[in-house]
């Protein structure tokens, strides 16, 4: 009996209840049987690399004939190019034999057919020990259709993440250009509104105002998933109170809890994280967001405990909840529960938006709910980015109650034409004296009739060489006061992450911008200077 057959009837006489009833001759019949009729070419070696047994596969894949090749260096069925580098692995593998596999995943492991033609192979190796002489017996695969496989399969995943980039680009710049027209109709469909003569033109406006807020809405989402996808977004990682984050996002949703009937609850949290905060801010925004949405009646509660080292922040309300088959798919892009008679009230973005931020600020977010009950979502906020404090204070963006102030003048400089005038004829019909210029030079004529108290109101993006933001401080360096500011910008995370320190006295709103917020800022900004006129009074 050769070494491999030796080697297979001592593994059928493991399986003792199989050998029970059988001789040993029958035992070596069947274990030849296998060896020929194997799937894999199989060969025996031995420790100087001579092949000692091959079986009749090798024939079949080879084109030798399995009796001729006993005898001769392992090497024949190698290609000639490779030798040197095997002989080298063979004894090395000799020196420390073990169970392997090789060519699974190695692009450049090739056998040699008899004709010398190649093919990539598979090979598995199993060493063992007949008499303390040391064989490895090889099962050789031809891997060319598996390799062909693999390739498509690489070539399709490829085009997939290109097509998807494509797309995620497609979107970020179709949904950031839709923005200054959007800012247009926005601010003219408030204007309209302000002057429009009768009841039926008026509630026209007004449905034609939520539908270009939900159409605001739409590209915001649109423009973040994309960002977020492509890679855009780097985070900008600092450290971070949540409290001063909780207390913003309670002012930010608390007239719209109210406005609903529905207790929101903001517990104080005092811990520091280090993390990037607009990001943040923006993944608890859509969890509350989503809370305040799907809520009716009863509470809306933001809260943290720690459990274990981790820091938990659950947001919990008790609304109309989600079915458990669908928890799994609701951080998909699009995706909306189809709650019967429930109205449709987003875009089906939010938690895909949560989904990418939590995996960019390496935080993990679990959701329960229960039907009819409400739901829980729990954001773990791993130890290691807990930090004792704060190292600086933040910008607080907290927004003031709307006042309109008729006596505050405002300075505009926009270089789009359609969104300057719109927004110019929109504050007026507010109320507000206001001068604009379409370019930073044009901008200069500002210079001697600004006062303290006005405030300017500018682009981010002015031109190629300026900011609205340089502007406003180069105004604020040659005028020696803090001219109160508000920067708009169609990118705003990235101009708050660029923003080295905060920036006082100014606020920063996203485009298209909601008007409301717009009269909220000038309201904020016109109280705070004349608050500080009062005390400059008082000194
Ligand atoms: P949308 O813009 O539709 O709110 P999201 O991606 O934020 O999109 O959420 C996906 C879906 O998950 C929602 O359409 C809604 O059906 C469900 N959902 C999310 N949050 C809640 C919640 N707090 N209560 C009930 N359903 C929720």
């Amino acid at each position: 009996m050769s070494a491999s057959t030796s080697h297979a009837a001592g593994l059928l006489r493991f399986s003792s209840s199989f050998c029970q009833h059988l001789t040993m001759d029958q035992i070596s019949e069947i274990t030849q049987h296998l060896l020929r009729s194997s799937p894999d070419a199989l060969v025996v070696v031995d420790a100087d690399g001579m092949i000692r047994f091959a079986n009749e596969t090798v024939a079949e894949l080879f084109g030798h004939v399995p009796d001729q090749l006993i005898g001769q260096p392992l090497d024949i069925l190698i290609p000639a190019r490779l030798r040197p580098r095997h002989g080298h692995h063979l004894s090395s593998y000799i020196r420390n034999p073990g169970n392997r596999e090789m060519g699974a995943r190695i692009a450049d492991l090739f056998a040699a057919r008899a004709d010398g033609s190649e093919f990539p192979a598979g090979i598995r190796l199993a060493p063992f020990n007949v008499g303390g002489e040391v064989f490895v017996a090889a099962a050789i695969r031809d891997m060319t259709e598996r390799r062909l496989i693999n390739e498509e399969l690489i070539l399709a995943r490829t085009e997939a993440e290109r097509a998807n980039r494509a797309k995620s680009r497609f979107l970020a710049t179709a949904s950031h250009d839709l923005r200054q027209p959007m800012q247009t109709i926005r601010l003219l469909n408030a204007a309209l509104l302000r002057t429009a003569p009768d009841r039926t033109s008026q509630e026209l406006l007004t449905q034609q105002g939520q539908a270009i807020e939900g159409m605001a809405r739409l590209l915001n989402a649109l423009l973040d998933i994309s960002r977020l996808e492509s890679g855009a977004i780097e985070p900008s990682i600092g450290d971070v109170a949540l409290n001063t984050v909780f207390l913003e996002l309670r002012s930010e949703f608390e007239s719209i809890a109210r406005s609903r009937g529905i207790d929101l609850q903001v517990e104080p949290c005092g811990f520091a994280i280090s993390t990037d905060r607009t990001l943040f801010s923006q993944l608890l925004q859509n969890l509350l967001g989503n809370a305040l949405k799907y809520t009716d009646q009863g509470t809306v509660r933001l809260s943290s405990y720690l459990d274990g080292g981790s820091l938990i922040l659950l947001v919990e309300d008790s609304g109309i909840g989600i079915p458990a088959d669908k928890l799994e798919r609701i951080f998909d892009e699009y995706y909306q529960v189809d709650t019967h008679g429930a109205k449709r009230m987003g875009v089906g973005l939010g938690l895909a938006i949560v989904k990418e931020v939590a995996r960019l600020l390496g935080l993990t977010i679990r959701i329960t709910s229960v039907v009819g009950d409400g739901t829980q979502v729990r954001l773990y906020i791993p130890e290691r980015l807990l930090v004792a404090q704060p190292t600086h204070a933040v910008n607080s963006p907290a927004t003031a109650a709307g006042c309109v102030d008729g006596t505050t003048r405002l300075f505009l400089v926009e270089d789009n034409d359609g969104v300057r005038l719109a927004t110019e004829m929109f504050l007026k019909l507010e109320g507000y004296e206001i001068s604009s210029a379409g370019s930073v030079s044009e901008a200069q004529k500002f210079l001697e009739r600004l006062q303290p108290g006005n405030i300017v109101i500018a682009d981010y993006h002015l031109d190629a060489h300026n900011t609205g933001l340089e502007l406003l401080l180069d105004l604020r360096r040659r005028l020696h006061f803090e001219l109160p500011g508000i920067i708009l910008s169609g990118d705003l995370p990235t101009v708050l992450r660029s923003l080295k320190v905060p920036v006082e006295n100014c606020k920063f709103l996203s485009k298209p911008v909601d008007t409301a917020e717009l009269l909220g800022a000038i309201a904020e900004l016109s109280v705070a200077s004349r608050s500080e006129d009062q005390d400059r009074g008082a000194a």
